[in-house]
């Protein structure tokens, strides 16, 4: 007989709030008393019609791919995770080809809704709406990329890294069509996520983007700073402190009645710095804010389809360490967390709520420092 006891750890209600957030590794930690796989993240597309100049997987994207593995091998790795609450599909676009849609990602996604499973695309919205509508009934949040205040921001940054110039008419018709894109679903009930990065290009205007967010309807606004990872690694890095500048301009003036997420900040309560220490602190006050901690090697791995290799996240220059054709997710995790590197960042303060940085903020910021040995400050 089939065995379904680890279905029972199904959550009980589909909404996500900011009470609760299925994707952030502190909850599985509280919960089980160690880190443990409840997230699997699946690269479906190397495909894109973009070149963003920030793409964090920049250097993976192609213009024609093999076959993937067969949707069979992946579902059945995903049934033998024993914690599975969350997963995310992600590429290049992984829409770009209507017959991933619905040979991978529809039946994907109708796996985990049957199995109270939450999961989360990453599109960037502007192919045809037909292909998102397919995949909407069954997604819990649509997550796309705003960093852009007008036409000619997304004509410069969505394809900066194009090898052939694209005409100014070509990028604001799917301007136009992302935008368009995102009221239909939203219009439709969709819990649409747009996540802009704090960098050189949008510090400034961070306030006019979210304003812009709210006004689109979505959900969330997700937050994040700018890593040097792929198309981004020769972009100019802000430090700690313009960060730190940005994101309290943000919550002076955010919409308090929109969900704002943050994620990957290089703000921590172990900080010798005391003003890093009370943003940490604002940050935990203000409501409808949330500041998620790392997934990636946490509570979740990534799995490339078209090789079936088990990696950390999609963007580090961490190897692969394991091959879903041979090895069960929850084994391969184990090995990771048992690794040196996993080991390296792997700081708990309770009182904090705090489970230590992510590898590439740590390898920006503090790459001198041994988060084991720092402790949070209660002030
Ligand atoms: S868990 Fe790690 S990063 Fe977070 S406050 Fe503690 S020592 Fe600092």
């Amino acid at each position: 007989m089939k065995d379904t006891t680890h279905h029972a750890h199904a959550v009980a209600s589909r909404e996500l709030t900011p009470a609760s957030d299925p994707w952030d590794p502190i909850k599985s930690l509280q919960r089980y008393g160690r880190h443990t796989l409840t997230s699997v993240e699946m690269t479906v597309s190397n495909l894109c019609n973009m070149r963003c100049e920030h793409c964090a997987v920049g250097d993976t994207l192609v213009f024609g791919e093999p076959d993937k593995m067969p949707l069979p091998l992946m579902l059945k790795r995903l049934e033998e995770v024993e914690r599975l609450e969350t997963i995310s599909i992600t590429g290049g676009e992984p829409s770009f080809t209507e017959r991933t849609v619905k040979e991978y990602i529809v039946p994907l996604l109708q796996y985990a809704r049957s199995r109270g499973v939450r999961s989360q695309i990453n599109s960037n919205l502007t192919l045809d709406y037909g292909r998102y509508e397919l995949l909407a009934p069954y997604l819990d949040v649509m997550h796309i990329s705003y960093n852009y205040t007008s036409a000619e921001d997304f004509h410069r940054i969505g394809f900066g890294k194009s090898n052939h110039p694209v005409a100014r008419e070509t990028a604001a018709r799917l301007y136009e069509r992302m935008i368009d894109n995102t009221r239909k679903l939203v219009d439709g009930g969709l819990f649409v996520s747009a996540e802009s990065m704090i960098n050189f290009r949008t510090h400034l205007d961070i306030v006019e983007i979210h304003r812009q967010i709210v006004e689109l309807g979505c959900s969330r606004h997700e937050v994040h700073p700018m890593y040097p990872s792929a198309f981004a690694a020769d972009l100019p890095m802000l430090s700690r402190s313009e960060m730190a500048t940005a994101v309290g301009r943000l919550l002076d003036a955010r919409d308090e009645s929109v969900w704002m997420l943050f994620g990957t900040l290089p703000f921590f309560m172990c900080s010798p710095d005391a003003e890093e220490r009370a943003l940490v602190r604002r940050l935990a006050g203000a409501p409808n804010v949330t500041v998620r901690n790392d997934p990636d090697g946490r509570n979740r791995l990534n799995v490339n389809l078209f090789t079936g290799d088990v990696f950390v996240t999609d963007f580090a220059n961490v190897p692969a360490f394991g091959n879903i054709k041979e090895d069960r997710l929850d084994g391969v995790f184990k090995r990771w967390l048992d690794g040196p590197l996993a080991g390296s960042v792997n700081c708990h303060c309770p009182a904090a709520s705090c489970c230590g940085p992510n590898l590439l903020v740590k390898d920006m910021y503090f790459r001198e420092q041994d988060f084991r040995l720092r402790k949070a400050m209660t002030d």
